[in-house]
């Protein structure tokens, strides 16, 4: 283990899903006894400074602007502080959402270690992401011309090596890049060169959140919940309660905190709604994970082995749900169109098929052989240990 105390800086752009995965990190780096820093939206203050690192809110970031334009001001806010505070670091830890932390890194003098909240991504990946991601984020990958134009804005203002954003995503790359999931979940894996792409599993921790009550829940127990940013139809909610109402299974609802439990009318008493709960512990006692596919919540169910059916929004969403369904981990059915019959007949295929649990064990003994947020700790410190004079 390295014996020298390093100073180590992290970075990330305002999205709990980016986020939530890299906080175990801070937490496991801080324990080792190293100094960490992480630049962040001035909201994330308490998340972060709860893992013992200490907290360096973005500068030139009003609190005025409105949340989409916050969303996108983050990406420049982030670059100009870390460009500022750079250079006193032993390294620079980044999301790969915050696309230029290789090149900021570079030119600040310093190591830089990506990870990934979604798959590693490749050519291949981001064109799967850009087809079945729908209208969101990931759509902007099938606009060839606006990227390309987007893109040699994007490359004066942040320095990046090429003039094309998927080049900088997929070639310049840092030597070591981490991914919070197996190598055995990944598409394309192989394409993936294994000392530089990492494999660590999902990021598991103790949340310090409160002990779940399961006193008035028999089994099964089917847990639903589409994540915490693509989690606003009501619709979906209601058809949930339709499906399983007075079925011989309790059913725990993570609804978000967007809708309110009044929008969904009468609840029976088999199903038990929550804004937020602690989907790890709850994990542990499902039968059947009914969810959105984010990367995070499916690398979980999997660490848990609990099977699932995804349901995907958007985004990397049914490339994830894809992925379930190829290595025979759950089901997927759309959103659209989804009555309460075909998801009470879908989720009762799952949960009655015994044939999902053998993958699942093998699946579970992977992810929680993988290593996590310890083995990124590792082998991050290992490599600042080798790193030329
Ligand atoms: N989560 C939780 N309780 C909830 C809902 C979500 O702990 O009630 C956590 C979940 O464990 C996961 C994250 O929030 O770590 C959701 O991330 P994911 O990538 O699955 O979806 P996103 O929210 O990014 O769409």
């Amino acid at each position: 283990m390295s014996a020298r105390q390093r100073k180590i800086l992290m970075v990330n752009l305002p999205f709990s899903g980016h986020t939530n995965p890299t906080l175990e990190l801070a937490r496991v780096l801080v324990g080792l006894g190293h100094q960490v820093a992480y630049v962040h939206a001035p909201e994330w203050r308490g998340k972060v400074e709860q893992t013992g690192a200490h907290f360096i809110p973005y500068d030139n970031y009003p609190d005025n602007l409105s949340a989409s334009r916050k969303e996108l001001r983050s990406f420049s806010a982030a670059y100009d502080t870390v460009f500022r505070v750079g250079k006193d670091f032993d390294c620079l830890i980044y999301e790969m959402l915050f696309v230029s932390g290789k090149a900021l890194a570079d030119h600040l003098g310093i190591p830089s270690f990506r990870l990934f909240s979604t798959f590693a991504l490749n050519e291949q990946v981001i064109s799967d992401f850009a087809q079945t991601g729908g209208g969101q984020l990931t759509a902007f990958f099938r606009y060839k011309p606006l990227l390309n134009f987007l893109s040699r804005r994007l490359q004066k203002r942040f320095g990046w090596y090429y003039p094309d954003i998927v080049n900088e995503i997929t070639r310049n790359n840092p030597a070591l890049n981490f991914t919070y999931t197996v190598r055995e979940f990944q598409p394309y894996a192989d394409d993936f060169d294994a000392d530089k792409y990492q494999f660590v599993g999902p990021s598991i921790g103790d949340r310090g959140e409160a002990v779940f009550d399961f006193s008035e829940m028999s089994d099964p127990i089917i847990y639903v919940s589409l994540g915490t940013l693509l989690n606003t139809s009501v619709n979906f909610f209601k058809t949930c309660i339709e499906a399983f109402k007075h079925q011989p299974v309790s059913v725990i609802m993570s609804i978000g905190k967007t809708i309110k439990v009044e929008q969904l009318g009468a609840l029976p008493d088999n199903v038990f709604v929550y804004p937020y709960v602690p989907q790890l512990e709850i994990l542990q006692k499902a039968s059947l994970f009914i969810t959105h596919g984010g990367m995070n919540s499916v690398n979980e169910s999997l660490y848990y082995g609990c099977p699932m059916l995804v349901i995907p929004m958007g985004n990397d969403q049914p490339r994830v749900a894809q992925q379930v369904v190829d290595l025979h981990l759950g089901k997927m059915v759309a959103h659209k169109g989804l009555t309460a019959k075909q998801l009470r007949d879908s989720a009762y295929s799952v949960l009655q098929d015994v044939s999902y649990q053998k993958k699942l064990e093998e699946f579970q003994n992977l992810s929680q052989s993988a290593g996590g947020n310890q083995a990124i700790a590792q082998m991050i410190l290992k490599s600042l240990d080798n790193q030329p004079k």
